[in-house]
């Protein structure tokens, strides 16, 4: 059974159509990638499934039931999480800072740092929890963020483009950490415009051209199933 479907999304900015009647259904323990160009409509649909933005009709179900996000706190406390293409984090805050700021602020920073260091340590990827961010490299950041989206223990995960940011070696690394997030039977949605990376790590895929679904395939075969 799917964990989230989304039925015969759309979203207009006035008279465009960024998503026209899109349909997506996501199974955990799969890794699910969005295809498209740019401007295809892949951020307006995960910004919906996030709840950053309503959709002008259709419907989000979760688990069977029908969706409706009164925003990003609340996707993220249903189990949704996402690591966005740009970061929100603070330049002069430490790690451990930007975390506590980015979680709903209900434990105190010791229970939270010790949560930090166990996911860190957990999932191998580790972090200086004092360090202040400015002293980051762009894949150390996108790793605060990826370990405060697990340190959340989401469903589902959504990642946007998060390899363009990456070396190849980190690139390999995160792929390590989705396989491992993938048998523990979540749900990932990994939006990319990299044909050759979605063949080697993911499952299904949707492709999106002009607001529209224009296939479901199996990125492993390489003919479009539907
Ligand atoms: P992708 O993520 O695939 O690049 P987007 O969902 O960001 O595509 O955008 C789809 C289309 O919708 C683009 O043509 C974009 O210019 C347009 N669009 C996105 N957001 C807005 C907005 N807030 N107002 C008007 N047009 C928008
Ligand atoms: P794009 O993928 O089209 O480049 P972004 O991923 O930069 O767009 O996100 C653009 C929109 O999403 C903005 O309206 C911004 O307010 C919102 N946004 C980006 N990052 C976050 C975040 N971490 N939390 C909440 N909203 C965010």
């Amino acid at each position: 059974r799917p964990l989230l479907q989304a039925i015969g999304i759309t979203k207009r900015y006035g008279n465009f159509l960024a998503n026209d009647a899109v349909d997506l259904d996501l199974y955990p323990r799969t890794i699910h990638a969005l295809l498209g160009e740019n401007g295809a409509g892949k951020s307006t649909l995960v910004k919906i499934i996030y709840g950053l933005i309503e959709p002008t009709a259709g419907e989000l179900r979760w688990m069977g039931q029908p969706m409706v996000l009164a925003g990003p706190s609340d996707a993220r406390t249903r189990g949704i999480d996402m690591v966005f293409q740009h970061f929100s984090l603070f330049d002069n805050l430490t790690v451990a800072e930007n975390i506590a700021l980015g979680l709903d602020g209900s434990e105190s920073f010791a229970a939270m740092s010790a949560r930090l260091a166990q996911v860190s340590r957990d999932y191998g990827l580790p972090l200086d929890p004092k360090r202040e961010v400015w002293r980051l490299s762009v894949g150390e950041r996108q790793r605060i963020e990826i370990v405060r989206m697990l340190m959340q223990n989401p469903k589902l995960l959504i990642l946007d483009e998060p390899t363009a940011v990456l070396t190849p070696q980190e690139a390999d690394q995160l792929f390590v950490v989705l396989e491992r997030l993938k048998e523990e039977g979540r749900a990932i949605l990994y939006i990319s415009h990299k044909l050759e990376e979605v063949k080697r790590l993911c499952d299904s895929a949707t492709i999106l051209r002009g607001g529209k679904k224009v296939a479901t395939c199996d990125p492993r075969q390489e003919t479009a199933a539907s």
